[in-house]
């Protein structure tokens, strides 16, 4: 007697294969077999997936539910639309390993990004973290990578200036630590202080540390903009130097100016894996990006913690405006997209709630100031800096050229609090109704190949992405006729249509379209 068996549906294998008809028996937490007729099979559960499509649950390598996890273990924006395992810990900014000390000014740094749920930060340890999310129960599997912005927190604070030898080995003794602990690899995110105090050489080093730890090395690239060709030079360079496989996150050029450099930058990764490195890339089917608005204050003002920023706010204001105005060497937002594009996602004050889904050029003319850009600081100094934004960066077309790269596998890399960025509830349901089914731009089989078993052999997730027997049942079925993301910037806190099952370690998260309120998900640890 099985648990459940799942009938009549078409499989996708994960693998890129065509699908094929047959029946799935689940005991446990395991797909034990796949047969085309299942007459003798009994289970004391039945699903039918007649006209529906039966797929490995979607794979999440890039998410931003590392506190939010813990509040709303459900995970209902992923759940919903068919992942069963997210990656947090990313753009180098992990919410673990940390000191006490730091607690306050990073739990700041952060909360435009993973929102600032009401929450102990009670783990120092990334082992600790990892415990707390078992404990939380989530609905769906974790696995976190280690950001090296908070390794270099814990080792140097937030300090602008190089890191001595010193140093570096004590970075290296922590990255150890976490790897131990069940790491997937390194996060970078090189926009982001403190981890954009970081060089080449400083990384290549640090990244070294875990090739024994079968580990890889995840990055948010210097400059996704003007320098976007040097940067992808810089990812090759460290992923060739260290020996370990890279992988581009949320590939895109920002600005319109730049659109073409994507072919440019397609190229030097092209000949860069013919010649041996590993570096693979990961993609959102947005045009506008999302991330914390203090991204639009220069790195160099971030130095020495959050409230010293917050006091540079204040008092270096024009000083500030002058950067932003006139500098063109770090990822300038507001240069790249225009104020008129860059959009309130998330505040804390309800005062300020009516910002929220505004662009800062609204908002300066809604509070009757003449420039956006003093707008934008008037709100992150009464936020202390806890805003999210989105910002409109980049064109369909790109998006599409960029979509069909063999080693591109989909994220969310989506922001949960506020008014967000739709790619938090409709990103996966996306891909399969606007790109496969309306747009024709990819195949079914190549569109799920690229949310489950190329993501999973990027994260080493050995028992995932496929369905196979042996392999954990993780499965989605879906309806690819009426599949929709219905989330949209206007209205983006909406579940999409068509996913009518989500199974996770073989019990039943999503039954008819609903979640269940299950939550058999797990931490994922081993290698
Ligand atoms: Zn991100």
């Amino acid at each position: 007697m099985y648990d459940i068996l799942i009938k009549n549906g078409k499989i996708i294998s994960g693998l890129g294969n065509p699908w094929y008809y047959g029946d799935i028996a689940i005991k446990n937490n395991k797909i034990i077999k796949i047969i085309r007729f299942s007459k003798e099979i009994t289970a004391e559960k039945t699903i039918n997936a007649e006209g529906l499509y039966i797929a490995p649950g979607f794979i999440d390598g890039h998410s931003h539910s590392d506190l939010f996890i813990l509040t709303d273990p459900l995970a209902e924006q992923k759940i919903m639309q068919g992942i069963t395992t997210e990656n947090v810990g990313m753009d180098g900014m992990s919410v673990a390993p940390i000191d006490e000390m730091n607690i306050a000014t990073w739990k700041k740094h952060l909360s435009g990004l993973d929102g600032n749920p009401e929450i102990e930060w009670n783990w120092r340890s990334f082992s600790d973290y990892l415990n707390v999310i078992a404990q939380a129960k989530p609905s769906d599997n974790i696995t976190s990578y280690v950001g090296l912005g908070t390794i270099r927190l814990k080792v140097l604070g937030m300090t602008d200036r190089e890191a001595n030898d010193n140093e570096i080995n004590k970075m290296k003794k922590v990255i150890i630590q976490s790897m131990e602990a069940g790491a997937r690899g390194l996060s970078a995110g090189l926009v982001y202080p403190p981890g954009s105090y970081q060089t080449s050489s400083e990384i290549i080093e640090l990244v070294r540390a875990i090739k024994e730890y079968n580990g890889i090395f995840n990055i948010h690239i210097r400059n996704e903009s003007n320098h976007i060709i040097p940067s992808i030079k810089e990812i090759i360079e460290i992923s060739k130097k260290s020996e370990i496989p890279a992988i581009v996150t949320h590939f895109k050029v920002m600005g319109r100016g730049n659109w073409g450099l994507s072919e440019e930058a397609i190229n030097l990764i092209d000949n860069s894996r013919q010649e041996g490195v590993d570096i693979t890339l990961e993609q959102y089917p947005y045009t506008a990006c999302s991330t914390m608005l203090h991204a639009v204050i220069p790195p160099w003002y971030h130095a020495n913690g959050s409230e010293k920023l917050i006091q540079n706010l204040i008092e270096d204001k024009e000083l500030i405006k002058e950067d932003i105005q006139n500098r063109v060497d770090w990822e300038n937002y507001p240069k790249i997209s225009g104020w008129e594009n860059i959009y309130v996602s998330s505040v804390e004050n309800i005062d300020n709630k009516i910002f929220e889904g505004k662009s800062i050029k609204e908002i300066a003319s809604m509070r009757g100031i003449s420039d956006p850009v003093d707008a934008a600081l008037e709100l992150l100094i009464e936020e202390e800096l806890a805003v999210g934004m989105i910002a409109y960066c980049t064109n369909e077309k790109e998006i599409i050229n960029i979509m069909n790269h063999p080693s591109v596998s989909f994220i969310t890399d989506g922001l949960l609090g506020g008014k967000p960025h739709p790619r938090v509830y409709g990103t996966f349901p996306r891909i399969l109704g606007r790109y496969v089914r309306d747009k024709g731009i990819i195949s079914l089989e190549e569109a799920i190949r690229k949310m489950t078993s190329l993501p999973a052999e990027k994260l080493r997730l050995r028992n995932k992405g496929k369905i196979e027997e042996g392999y954990d049942a993780d499965i989605t079925i879906f309806d690819l006729e009426n599949i929709l993301d219905r989330a949209t910037y206007e209205n983006p806190r909406q579940f999409p249509l068509g996913i009518e099952w989500v199974l996770v370690n073989g019990k039943v998260v999503v039954e008819k379209g609903r979640h269940t309120k299950a939550q058999p998900g797990k931490v994922i640890i081993s290698r």
